[in-house]
């Protein structure tokens, strides 16, 4: 039986040669360890970068900043395209016997929602029989095609990750590897927390919270594929040893099959994220009828909305900024009166364990309120505790909130 890996590599690990050097050397240390890797490659590079995807919707929009989005996705793939051939070319030279594949060619068939497309099956027999072969596939992320005409698609931006996962259940990989620039997945950004570390293991939900709440960390639908088909996926470096983060399901601190020590840890990191905008609208009918009111022209009106709180009194909830002045646009039209809090952001905290626990709001607020920073709202799940904040105070927060639940 072969025993597959995924490698995914971000687009700053193919953008010179002498990062690609450290990837030929991830790859070919896969298959000293019996493995058949199945690669799977970002566009090169960061906004400003002649091929990084950034620069490539840049140039579209110049020429025709309405241009379609089938036209849109169709250059974006390009990107991936000159990854994978780039990158099979220095696998070549080094002795590998690799192959460059589109979306399509490796079998990814989505829907025609062009920029957010969702993969519908992956057809595996092209992939399985290279693999058979020996052949070392180096796949374009982010992109598919459809079914009907073959046009291509893209998943979303940090779509590779997606790519990535969906093939590693698709082909029963024993992993899914995420290389990028950092060494895992750390409990806060480490631009704002210095001594933020980086976690060894992480379950699948509370990575999909990070990831959601604004950590940049790897996409959420990644972690959605991955923990459905319960492979697990590891974020780590390609330009270091260290063994990275696990997402898994297992709980515990990574002794799998011994005997395992469960987790004690009440956090797993702080998240954060900018652009938000609170809205406070006031309502008198008793009945629920202005709430529904509210929330039924919000909705008609298309704009998303979150840290929604609804009493008798107020309807609360948030926007991101683009949806700013439309939201109030709404509210006018309608008569109602309200505040607009501008210049949000939040924090979230990451909880690892919250059933049966106490205390965990108390200390959330204690650490918010003992720097002076204005809760403006806060929303909680089964895993997480959130606040709307001043943008300004984010940073701040953050600290507080590391430091509170001792990460
Ligand atoms: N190149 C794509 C993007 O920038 C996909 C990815 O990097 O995952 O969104
Ligand atoms: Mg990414």
């Amino acid at each position: 039986m072969m025993k597959i890996i995924v490698q995914k590599f971000g687009g700053t690990s193919v953008s010179t040669l002498e990062n690609r050097k450290a990837v030929l050397h991830k790859v070919q240390q896969a298959i000293q360890n019996g493995y058949s890797p199945v690669v799977v490659v970002s566009a090169m590079g960061r906004k400003g970068d002649a091929y990084a995807t950034d620069t490539l919707i840049d140039t579209l929009k110049a020429e025709n900043p309405s241009v379609s989005n089938r036209e849109m996705d169709m250059l974006m793939c390009c990107g991936e395209l000159i990854s994978s051939c780039i990158m099979t070319a220095h696998l070549q030279q080094n002795g590998i016997k690799a192959m460059a594949l589109t979306g399509g060619q490796a079998g990814i068939i989505t829907d025609s929602e062009y920029g957010a497309a969702r993969i519908k099956n992956i057809k595996t027999s092209n992939l399985f029989r290279l693999l058979e072969d020996g052949f070392v596939p180096v796949v374009c992320g982010f992109q598919g095609v459809t079914e009907n005409n073959g046009n291509f698609t893209t998943l979303g931006r940090g779509g590779s990750d997606t790519t990535a996962a969906a093939l590693g259940a698709a082909l029963h990989a024993e992993c899914v590897e995420i290389y990028t620039d950092v060494n895992g997945i750390m409990t806060a950004d480490p631009r704002i927390v210095k001594n933020a570390s980086t976690l060894e293991n992480v379950s699948y939900q509370d990575v999909q919270q990070m990831a959601i709440n604004g950590a940049k960390v790897i996409h959420p639908r990644a972690v959605e594929i991955a923990m459905s088909s319960n492979i697990p996926l590891i974020v780590k470096s390609t330009f270091t040893d260290e063994a990275g983060t696990v997402i898994s399901n297992d709980r515990s601190n990574g002794n799998i099959g011994s005997d395992v020590e469960m987790s004690n840890k009440i956090a797993s990191g702080i998240a954060n994220m900018g652009n938000l905008v609170q809205f406070r609208v006031t309502l008198n009918a008793k009945d629920g009828a202005a709430g529904q009111k509210v929330f039924q022209d919000i909705a008609n009106a298309g704009i998303s909305v979150s840290f929604l709180n609804l009493s008798e009194k107020e309807a609360m909830f948030a926007t991101f900024n683009d949806d700013a002045d439309k939201t109030c646009k709404v509210l006018d039209t309608s008569g109602f009166e309200y505040v607009c809090n501008r210049n949000c952001g939040k924090v979230t905290v990451i909880l690892a364990a919250r059933r049966g626990m106490y205390g965990l709001m108390a200390s959330f607020v204690t650490a918010l309120s003992s720097e002076g920073i204005a809760i403006l709202q806060t929303v909680d799940s089964d895993n997480t505790i959130s606040a709307i904040i001043k943008e300004d105070n984010i940073e701040k927060a953050v600290r507080a909130l590391h430091k509170e639940f001792k990460l």
